[in-house]
């Protein structure tokens, strides 16, 4: 019995198809089958930039894994025929950092597709310890008002959670302002979120359709390409007071992950307001980083999302708090070279899923 996985072999040669034996659970292991995986910048930087993996080539890309438990380890047998999202950062849960409650930095942490072998494949072998299960109703299907897949909710391991985490670590709360530089994937949900936790919520980007496709969920949209950038900021701020807001205090992210938008987001910091960096780019920023001191300001970046999140994050999603399904698109796992190709052109605008 063997499965399938696209490794990657070498930086920008295209993914190869190759037939793996199916292994067998270990110890506190699970074999899913693999329901839907995103593709992620993250996964990009890989295959385009030559980000290195922490695990050595060949290997399977993809961290936003969903799927079903086949067959289970001893210790996991308690997930049998679950359906689970993989938490795209595992921390190992029990070493100094990870008891202390920051497992994001535990330095013995699982991340699929560059610790582990990833999700880009018909099956996968994963730590059970930290899954998060997705509840079903007698049709099979994920319970909730939500109308979403299995697949489709492969999305929220890292393009919901992590950001989930960042809004959670920034105190956001009904009385403030939230600021979103960059709105496509991560940021699109991101925007959401805030919203769901009360905030009023301003979204800024350069791209139309990503500015179109988030309008109608968040209170304001802003194009930062038709603008310079003291109107820019003039214009935040005259909505906010319009709005009755507080003055200080933004919550601002940056989602983009580009040099541009990192300049946006830092040059919007105001009195007490704290910056939220999510958004990854090789690219530096010149900035003036006193403006945090004379501020009274806080800037931190977060590495994925502790998996003890995962179950609210996913719950504000089966709630249909959070919408995902205008924001994904699915494609087969076969076509994972064009996805790639056609994501980094920027010609998907929205959060691909590939299903085997
Ligand atoms: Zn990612
Ligand atoms: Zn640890």
């Amino acid at each position: 019995m063997s499965f399938t996985s696209w490794q990657m072999v070498e930086v920008g040669k295209p993914l190869e198809r190759t037939e793996v034996p199916i292994p067998t659970p270990g110890e506190g292991e699970v074999l899913l089958e693999v329901a839907g995986c995103g593709v992620c910048h993250t996964d990009l930087g890989f295959f385009y930039d030559g980000v290195r993996t922490k695990s050595p080539l060949p290997l399977t890309l993809g961290h936003e894994i969903s799927g079903t438990v086949t067959a289970v380890g001893s210790g996991a047998e308690q997930w049998e025929k679950k359906a689970v999202i993989v938490p795209a950062v595992m921390p190992c849960g029990d070493c100094d950092v990870c008891r202390r409650g920051k497992g994001n930095i535990c330095r013995i942490q699982k991340m699929p597709g560059n610790d582990i072998q990833g999700g880009f494949a018909s099956h996968i072998l994963v730590p059970a310890s930290q899954l998060c299960e997705v509840p079903l109703d007698d049709n099979g299907c994920p319970a909730g008002d939500a109308d979403i897949t299995l697949a489709e909710l492969s999305v929220i391991a890292d393009a919901v959670t992590t950001p989930y985490q960042s809004v959670v670590e920034s105190g956001l709360g009904p009385e403030d302002t939230a600021v979103f530089i960059g709105l496509g994937g991560v940021g699109g949900f991101r925007a959401q979120i805030a919203k769901a936790f009360g905030a009023t919520v301003i979204g800024i980007d350069v791209d139309m359709d990503k500015i179109a496709a988030m309008a109608p969920y968040i209170d304001k949209v802003f194009n930062a390409g038709e603008m310079p950038f003291k109107e820019l900021r003039k214009a935040v701020s005259a909505f906010v007071t319009e709005q009755g807001r507080r003055p200080t205090e933004w919550k601002i992210f940056e989602t983009s992950g580009t040099a541009a938008g990192q300049n946006t987001a830092f040059g919007l910091l105001t009195f007490g307001a704290s910056l939220q960096v999510v958004g990854f780019t090789m690219d530096t920023v010149d900035i003036r980083l006193s403006n945090l001191m004379a501020f009274h300001a806080t800037a931190r970046g977060n590495w994925g999302c502790l998996p003890e999140y995962y179950p609210s994050a996913l719950k504000l999603v089966l709630d249909d708090r959070v919408k995902v399904r205008p924001f994904v698109e699915t494609f087969a796992l076969d076509r994972i070279n064009e996805v790639f190709e056609k994501s980094h052109h920027r010609q998907i605008k929205k959060r691909p899923v590939m299903v085997p």
